[in-house]
């Protein structure tokens, strides 16, 4: 006889559940089983207690399908990559624009160009990465300048729950920054918003009141930015998925 038979469902396990993604989540300080929608990954979470009571995490959630539906139809809808496209970059409208053979961003002509259809969204992706690490590398070279800090070194990435990060210098290596590429599709304004944030944490490794001064003598308000990215992030994630 089993006596501890183990749990049916564990931490990270992700389900179909009528159409929608289900994943599963164990935190020991949830005091009762709860479903939210992650609006980044377009999943539904339910988070148990414990990994035994995610059975009844599950079970909660296949009640709630409609509750689910209606939650996930509210979300931006995905927006592939293709031939044809209009896509605003830092604020400027460019057209994809396939072209057999060759492949180019042509910002004089605002146009990006890609090889063959097959190619195209990744050949695309590409060419928007190197203008978002581009540009915000001139913004925070910028930013390190008025804060009399050195630069430190810019790179693009993709995660789902944050914009920007930012590593102090150790002795021998610079400040590094990181952002998402994703904020080359926001207003110039947000990016602005999230480059200032970032280089101001060159000078204040935290979120102190200090820090919010600091951000608000070098750029300004950064109220309606953060409200931009809570209300809108949903939509530059549902672009070239
Ligand atoms: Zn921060």
């Amino acid at each position: 006889m089993k006596l501890f038979a183990p749990p049916a469902y564990a931490h990270g396990d992700r389900l179909e559940t009528a159409g929608h993604v289900l994943r599963l989540s164990v935190n020991a300080r949830a005091r009762r089983i709860s479903l939210r929608v992650d609006r980044t990954r377009r999943e539904v979470i339910a988070t148990a207690p414990t990994a035994r009571r995610l059975g009844e995490a599950v079970a909660f959630a296949r009640e709630r399908i409609g509750w689910i539906s209606e939650q996930l139809a509210d979300l931006p809808a995905p927006r592939a990559i293709a031939p044809g496209m209009t896509i605003d970059l830092f604020g400027e409208t460019f057209s994809l624009v396939g072209r057999p053979g060759r492949a180019r961003l042509d910002l004089e002509a605002r146009t990006l160009g890609a090889a063959d259809d097959a190619a195209f969204a990744d050949r695309a992706l590409r060419l928007i990465k190197a203008e978002a690490k581009r540009r915000f590398t001139l913004m925070t070279q910028d930013y390190a300048a008025t804060l009399q800090r050195p630069a430190p070194s810019v790179s693009v990435v993709d995660p789902r729950g944050r914009w920007g990060s930012c590593s102090p210098a150790r002795p021998g290596r610079p400040a590094s920054i990181r952002y998402s590429w994703r904020l080359a599709l926001a207003p110039l304004a947000v990016a602005d918003y999230v480059v200032a944030h970032e280089c101001a944490h060159l000078v204040e490794a935290n979120h102190s009141p200090r820090f919010w001064a600091l951000v608000d003598r070098i750029f300004g308000d950064p109220a309606p930015h953060r409200e931009w990215l809570r209300a809108h992030g949903a939509g530059l994630h549902a672009f070239g998925r």
